[in-house]
């Protein structure tokens, strides 16, 4: 009888689109058998009435490291995700010296080598020259900003004239990897800004802030663009940060045409309430000030294929700098909040409220970022060969989730206070337990660069309805 290195023994297992009680044996590293048979192995876990789902794979996380590393880097944010079941993430470029070049990418390729527990890829801001070169180093892809402003909105990786863009996305299109992009346009932003003010200005200037960064007519213009853009040049355009109605509206008519175009949900703007926006302030920013049928929207769109991707948007600053927003200059202070641990028993607690089925979360956030990144189905998937990157969940466990017990470095939540059913209790990455009832365990340097298996992936996972 094969010895397995470790067996998960009485669980339910999602695996081909649903849960099936079942054994799982693991073997260097890999998923090697899904039985109903009794399976022996070196080390067994027994988690009788636990759901086992594919490791979260998160591809929008901003690590910090190097050059901010006192905010997060890339051990803390390693645990975090370990804590919060996510096996895989892929870091953004806006770090110091930007992620905009082969020797950057390098040196942060051994930076997260070095100490990162789950397994990780880089996002490269597309400078002509190191684009093709990035591809060959086995980069994830590409990242541009198109809102420019303070830190972390770093100028030197922003991208708002057309014709850049446009030759931007003709190199990036060569090399068969996506390009995201994060929409905006500033002249809008700034007046929407005065207009807020104007409108309204017995708010504090941050509640302006907030409301003009999300308003509609600022990501309309700019997806509609993007797109065309990408229509010309047939790149594959990822969109993130998408709430606004227009931009659902644009991206659902081009994925209908055909189009490789696809997109994120960023939690931060539809999850949060109003009641939390007044209870905690800057630090949930921009949540709770989107329309209750702009937020039906996004929830219908990721429901039906239309928004492919749920990342976590994991943008750590310290509280300090986060509540500078609420007492100088919002245009100055960064905002942005921890999301790596907390944002998948959040999500699980839509799952038990019937707002979204086990099946489409796990789609949106495992299943389709490992095939837009091009390593589906090493990742993002329980079968026979993948990676044995697990999340152990409790459907019915329940606790209220604060800052107290945070891995990441900041050391605070943006779901202080909530009251969640859902939480995971084991994460496994590449067969090794990393964590194991709440306390990560596993050792920081541990997780593996992991390059697209392939440049061009199957990423049309569902007919948009
Ligand atoms: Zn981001």
């Amino acid at each position: 009888m094969t010895n397995y290195d470790l067996v998960l023994e009485g669980a339910r297992i999602f695996t081909g689109g649903e849960l099936v009680e079942a054994n799982l044996g693991i073997s260097e590293e890999k998923i090697a058998a899904i039985s109903k048979d009794t399976l022996s192995g070196s080390r067994t876990l027994r988690i009788p009435g636990k759901t086992v789902l594919p490791g979260i794979v998160d591809m929008h996380a901003h690590i910090r490291d190097p050059g901010y590393t006192y905010k997060e880097d890339f051990e803390t944010a390693g645990r975090a995700a370990a804590a919060g079941g996510v096996t895989m993430f892929v870091d953004m470029p806006n770090v110091e010296p930007p992620t905009a070049s082969l020797e950057t990418f390098e040196q942060k390729k051994k930076i997260a080598g070095a100490k990162s527990m789950v397994d990780f890829n880089h996002f490269v801001f597309p400078t002509l020259s190191e684009v093709q070169k990035v591809a060959d180093a086995g980069a994830a892809g590409f990242k541009i900003f198109m809102v420019r402003g303070a830190y972390p909105h770093d100028p030197r990786i922003a991208v708002e004239d057309h014709g850049t863009l446009y030759r931007m996305f003709a190199a990036v299109q060569k090399t068969g990897l996506p390009c995201l992009v994060h929409p905006s346009n500033m002249s809008l932003f700034e007046e929407f800004y005065k207009e807020h003010r104007e409108a309204e200005p017995n708010d504090k200037e941050y509640i302006s802030f907030g409301k003009a960064y999300i308003e509609e007519l600022i990501y309309g213009t700019s997806v509609s663009v993007l797109v065309m853009l990408a229509k010309k040049t047939g790149v594959r355009l990822h969109l993130v940060h998408t709430h606004s109605t227009m931009a659902i509206e644009i991206l659902r008519k081009a994925k209908k045409e055909g189009y490789d175009i696809t997109a994120q949900a960023d939690p931060k703007y539809f999850i949060t309430t109003e009641e939390e926006l007044h209870r905690l302030g800057a630090l949930v920013l921009p949540g709770g000030l989107l329309a209750k049928e702009r937020v039906e929207t996004v929830w219908k769109a990721l429901n039906t294929g239309v928004i492919d991707v749920l990342a976590t948007d994991h943008a750590p600053h310290t509280k300090e700098e986060v509540n500078r927003i609420m007492d100088e200059d919002p245009w100055k202070a960064p905002f942005g909040c921890p999301q790596l641990e907390h944002y998948l028993s959040v999500f699980l607690t839509e799952v038990n409220n019937g707002r979204m089925s086990l099946d489409q979360l796990v789609k949106v956030a495992s299943t389709n970022p490992a095939k837009i990144l091009g390593v589906f189905p090493r990742k993002g998937a329980i079968q026979v060969g993948a990676d044995a990157d697990l999340v152990v969940v409790d459907m019915k466990g329940q606790k209220v989730l604060t800052s107290e017990k945070v891995y990441s470095k900041v050391g605070w939540t943006p779901y202080e206070g909530r009251k969640v059913t859902g939480v995971p209790v084991a994460t496994v990455r590449r067969g090794e337990v990393i964590m194991e009832n709440g306390e990560v365990i596993g050792k920081p340097g541990s997780g593996v660069f992991v390059p697209p298996l392939n440049r061009k992936p199957a990423v049309r996972s569902q007919e948009p309805q």
